[in-house]
């Protein structure tokens, strides 16, 4: 040792030894107060027996505690004591750091608490009431007035009082939250007075609103009549079959305005997962409830006529079948607690009347058409179309677009034009809206005349060339009917003068565009041979559709053209062996 002792690599790794046995007393220091003596240890025992000492009180494998023994150079000790007093160190560190990120996370919430506990004995002080416990109040007493069937208030009461428990920071508070809210707002007793039915009344205000249909108006008064003898009455639900654009929708919202209840449409078309119709289970991040359950929610009151519109596009799939559930909500016997895996508590749907739409029978699955009433509305005739037109469609879209018969005139001749050059549909869906561009064209010039007159009184002057504009674009007709919201009142006492604009064809033309079909069409392809005509059905009603062959020198072949079907690929055979022959 003596020799040693003299060695300067001794002296720098004894120094380097201390160092850092000195770093780890002082960590250790901070966490008990033994530390002292062990200071007073390194200063007065020899280094290398202080390195021994140190080593021994270390954990460490049996490798380590061999390797340690088998060094007898003091020198080779020590470096590997210093190397083991290193790591230890090392390890406390880590173990530090740890401890306080998580003491520092832990703090920040406690203080967070306090903070917001505070704040909270701040605001009560200040009589402020915009506080989160108020809030909660509020909803106990919505929740009070919400009428719900005791057991229902049972389960609302002690999901309350989790909440009021848990710190609305906490995760689930504010989904918890919003599900009270939810039970809070559904109609549970609430229901819209129910009027002494007017069968007459109901009648007239059918025929008021449609044109036509009557023996669909007549299926619709029966099914008032029993209703007004047996209000509860199990009735088969009502379900209109038609193309689009027929008026089922506005006949739906008819029997609600006869009945005197509130209307809301369901569209369920597209509509795949199952949870769509009864909701996501709470458990899932983002649940909500079904579309019944949100369209109660929104009509608020528990008897409204409830459309299912487009009840025929529903598809099943992984997600599950819609049509099992709607199934059941159709079900007169399960509706009353129709459970929705949102609201976990069953609802009484019984008091609901459903109205259902589909534009097809056959996707519909059979036990739910079973349940179900079909009614079909075909479509309408050029002639049945002229007059839905000319009785509601006009009126009504003049109206819309602030405008009325002193303003714009299209006559029966222009509507019929519209009817064979621009539309080709079952319905009257595009017609309307033909007749909405040719309203906002009009409303153009109105508009025009307003400023005009408002800068000079000289009103026969009046030039429009918005309108110009307009017409010269041959503008495409647009999707949306957009009411112009143009006083009706104000107009008329402003352009009593002006000159009232009628609609003819070259007008027509520039507004809609060149026509889109022409009765011509058929004449001329007909005419030409080799060109016969077929007639094909699909959801938006019938289409005439050209069927061309042409013959050509070659060795016999049929070329068949296009996507077709099988049926179409059959009778072109069938047509050529009989050319043949
Ligand atoms: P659907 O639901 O069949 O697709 P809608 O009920 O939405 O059709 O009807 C489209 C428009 O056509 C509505 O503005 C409706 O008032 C009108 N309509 C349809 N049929 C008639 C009719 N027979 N008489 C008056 N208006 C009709």
């Amino acid at each position: 040792m003596e020799q040693v002792e003299q060695d300067p690599d001794f002296v720098t790794l004894s120094r380097q030894f201390k160092a850092t046995a000195m770093e780890l007393i002082s960590v250790l220091e901070q966490k008990q107060k033994t530390g002292g003596r062990i200071k007073v240890l390194l200063e007065t025992l020899p280094l290398h027996k202080l390195a021994d000492i140190f080593v021994a009180s270390f954990e460490m494998s049996l490798e380590e505690q061999l390797s340690m023994l088998d060094s007898v150079d003091p020198k080779v000790r020590l470096s590997k004591a210093t190397e083991l007093v290193d790591r230890h160190l090392q390890s406390i560190r880590v173990a530090e750091k740890i401890t306080q990120k998580v003491e520092g996370q832990l703090s920040k919430s406690q203080k967070e608490f306090l903070l917001r506990q505070q704040m909270r004995a701040i605001k009560e002080e200040l009589g402020d009431n915009d506080d989160d416990e108020d809030d909660l109040a509020a909803l106990e007493r919505k929740m009070q007035s919400a009428g719900m069937p005791s057991n229902i208030w049972k389960h609302a009461q002690r999901e309350l009082r989790r909440l009021k428990k848990m710190p609305p920071q906490q995760p689930g508070y504010n989904s918890s939250r919003v599900y009270l809210e939810l039970l809070a707002d559904l109609p549970w007793q609430k229901a819209s007075e129910e009027q002494e039915l007017d069968l007459k009344a109901a009648k007239d205000r059918l025929d008021c609103d449609h044109y036509g249909l009557s023996k669909v108006k007549q299926r619709i008064i029966e099914y008032l009549a029993v209703r007004k003898l047996k209000p509860d009455a199990r009735g088969p639900v009502l379900c209109f079959v038609g193309p689009p654009g027929v008026g089922k929708t506005s006949l739906a919202s008819s029997i609600a305005a006869a009945l005197g209840r509130k209307f809301v449409r369901i569209s369920l078309g597209g509509v795949k997962d199952e949870a769509d119709i009864r909701g996501h289970r709470r458990t899932y991040i983002g649940s909500m409830p079904g579309r019944l359950i949100d369209g109660l929610k929104r009509v608020a009151v528990c008897n409204p006529v409830m459309l299912l519109d487009e009840i025929d596009k529903t598809g099943s799939d992984v997600r599950g079948d819609p049509a099992s559930a709607l199934l059941e909500v159709l079900d007169p016997e399960q509706n009353k607690s129709f459970n929705d895996h949102y609201l976990n508590v069953p609802y009484d749907l019984s008091k609901v009347i459903f109205v259902a739409t589909a534009n097809r029978v056959q996707p519909i699955p059979p036990p739910l058409l079973d349940r179900m009433e079909v009614i079909e509305l075909p479509g309408y005739t050029a002639e049945e179309k002229l007059r839905i037109a000319m009785q509601h469609l006009i009126p009504r879209v003049l109206d819309q677009h602030g405008l009325n018969s002193e303003y714009l005139q299209i006559p029966e001749a222009m509507v019929k034009l519209v009817i064979q050059r621009y539309t080709r549909e079952a319905g009257v869906r595009n017609l309307e809206r033909n007749l909405a561009a040719l309203a906002r064209a009009a409303a153009v010039r109105v508009a025009e005349q307003e400023q005009a007159v408002s800068v000079s009184k000289d009103v026969h002057k009046l030039a429009s060339p918005l309108l110009d504009n307009r017409l010269a674009e041959g503008a495409e007709m647009e999707m949306e009917v957009l009411p112009m919201g143009v006083n009706n009142n104000e107009i008329s006492t402003a352009f009593k003068i002006s000159s009232r604009l009628v609609v003819d064809e070259a007008m027509l033309e520039k507004i809609l565009g060149p026509p889109r079909f022409d009765d011509q069409e058929a004449a001329d392809r007909v005419a030409t041979p080799g060109v016969s005509v077929g007639l094909v059905w699909t959801n938006f009603g019938g289409e005439v559709q050209f069927v061309e062959a042409t013959a050509m020198i070659g060795n016999g072949e049929l070329h068949l053209t296009g996507q077709l079907g099988d049926v179409i690929k059959e009778s072109a055979k069938i047509a050529l062996t009989w050319v043949c022959v």
